[in-house]
């Protein structure tokens, strides 16, 4: 069987990265043994509100987290970018970089793939790349791979596979939902609990709550921070 070299791409608003995220992270690269696995902070989000911590200091917080793990790499493309954030634009960029002899993994969250069907030309994201897809707490639906909105449950056809050693065999087109540990941690939650006043520890690195005290983000006012602005 064909064996191609694998690379991990993973993105995020990461406002903040958490222990959801890097335990994650650390199972896939474990699993699968990707040859490069990147965090790809999102600049500005094309379908969720406009993060709190600036791009700079979320793209900080993943540097100072995968800070001691030769494995995992910090991309900061999006946030570089002008204009908002569309992960077929980045998977288009990896594509052309990495050429049509690797496999391109997407890892993307239950609760985010339900919503793939409202991305910029979803439909591309399955002739870029792989898809694999980590469970959350409270979207369980992953594991019986039904629930999905019609269009998604169309375009994923029989793309699904179960054994992770199979993504290697072709450079994208395959879903594969991975049996991660399941962490009910979310940056919302850690955002505010830190706006609450109330401890944030052991739910991400100590680096990163560190910065997160030292540069004053989701203090009290953060509530008032957000703009209401939702572009689809
Ligand atoms: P927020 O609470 O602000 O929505 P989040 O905790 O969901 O943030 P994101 O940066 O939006 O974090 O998540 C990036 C990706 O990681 C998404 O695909 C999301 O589904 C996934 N993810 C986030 N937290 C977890 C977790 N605890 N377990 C598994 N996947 C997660």
């Amino acid at each position: 069987m064909t064996s191609l070299a694998l690379i991990g791409i993973y993105g995020g608003t990461f406002d903040p990265i958490h222990f959801g995220h890097l335990r994650v992270a650390e199972e896939l690269v474990s699993d699968i043994a990707f040859n490069r696995f990147f965090f790809v902070p999102a600049g500005t989000p094309r379908l969720r509100d406009i993060p709190f911590a600036s791009k700079t200091q979320r793209a900080g917080m993943v540097a100072l987290a995968i800070q001691d793990n030769p494995d995992f790499l910090l991309d900061t493309r999006e946030i570089k970018r002008e204009g908002v954030s569309k992960t077929v634009e980045t998977l288009r960029a990896y594509r052309s970089e990495y050429g049509e002899n690797v496999a391109l993994c997407l890892i993307i969250g239950a609760d985010t793939f339900l919503k793939i069907h409202q991305w910029c030309d979803w439909h591309e994201v399955f002739e870029l790349c792989h898809v694999v897809i980590v469970n959350r707490p409270g979207s369980p639906l992953i594991k019986h791979k039904q629930g999905f909105p019609e269009e998604i449950q169309q375009a994923c056809g029989s793309r699904w596979i179960t054994c992770s050693a199979s993504l290697a065999s072709q450079p994208y087109g395959l879903i594969y939902a991975a049996p991660t540990t399941l962490l009910d941690i979310s940056a919302t939650q850690i955002r505010a609990l830190v706006a609450a006043k109330k401890s944030i520890r052991y739910l991400l690195p100590d680096a990163v709550s560190d910065y997160i005290k030292t540069h004053q983000l989701y203090t009290g006012e953060y509530e008032f921070k957000k703009t209401g602005q939702h572009c689809s």
